[in-house]
């Protein structure tokens, strides 16, 4: 029990038992004053014996916390696999011209893009033409150009424009012209790819200015 003096203010402890022998008088014992204990009871604790509130314990993690970490590692992880999707794409983008043109690879692509149902460009390899044969014979009013060429790839290819140029008896280009395939091509032979092993010919008289034709040369460009 606790008893506060009603002089000094002094609060004490008392047992019980002291309360019972006090008979009502109790002597404080920092001021000797006399007091009646029953009518000095206090419910005030000194502050040294008020019970301390335990300090609030935080959290070390939240719930939200614990979700928010799997959360930012998935989100790397798309970035990363992104990043390198993007990488892919540039250097399909970039080098795609070199890697549609690679014989070895240009297979596997085609059955990549069989199942990932996308379009490969066209293969195409000026050396996989083969020139079979060609003449550059003067007839009445014209010169006649005839030439068969095969697709020697063994993929399809577009076909080739040609690079006509006319030579005088020492050697040297009198004449030059580019013949591209609507050109050189008959009308019903719309077709713009050449199949594999595939063979054209081609037919065409030309017109030329007054002028000793010595020889001519064709180039696939
Ligand atoms: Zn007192």
């Amino acid at each position: 029990m606790l008893i506060e003096c009603p002089e000094c203010h002094q609060q004490h402890t008392i047992t019980p038992e002291q309360f019972q022998s006090s008979n009502g008088a109790f002597d404080c014992p920092n001021c000797s004053t006399q007091f009646d204990p029953l009518a000095h009871l206090t419910e005030t604790f000194p502050e040294q014996q008020r019970h301390e509130e335990p300090e609030e314990i935080l959290p070390t993690s939240y719930p939200w916390e614990k979700t928010r970490q799997p959360l930012s590692a998935a989100f790397w992880t798309m970035g990363a696999i992104a990043g390198i999707s993007l990488f892919f794409v540039q250097l399909f983008h970039f080098k795609s011209e070199e890697l549609m043109q690679n014989k070895t690879l240009r297979p596997w692509l085609e059955q990549a893009c069989l199942l990932f149902q996308c379009q490969l460009p066209m293969y195409r390899n000026i050396k996989d033409f083969s020139v079979l044969h060609s003449s550059f014979v003067a007839s009445d009013k014209f010169y006649t150009l005839q030439a068969a060429i095969s697709n020697q790839a063994e993929f399809p290819q577009q076909y080739p424009n040609l690079k006509l140029t006319v030579l005088n008896f020492s050697g040297s280009a009198i004449a030059k012209r580019i013949l591209r395939p609507r050109e050189y091509l008959n009308q019903n032979m719309s077709a713009s790819v050449l199949r594999k092993a595939e063979t054209f010919t081609i037919k065409l008289d030309l017109a030329l200015p007054n002028a000793q034709v010595g020889g001519f040369t064709i180039e696939l460009i």
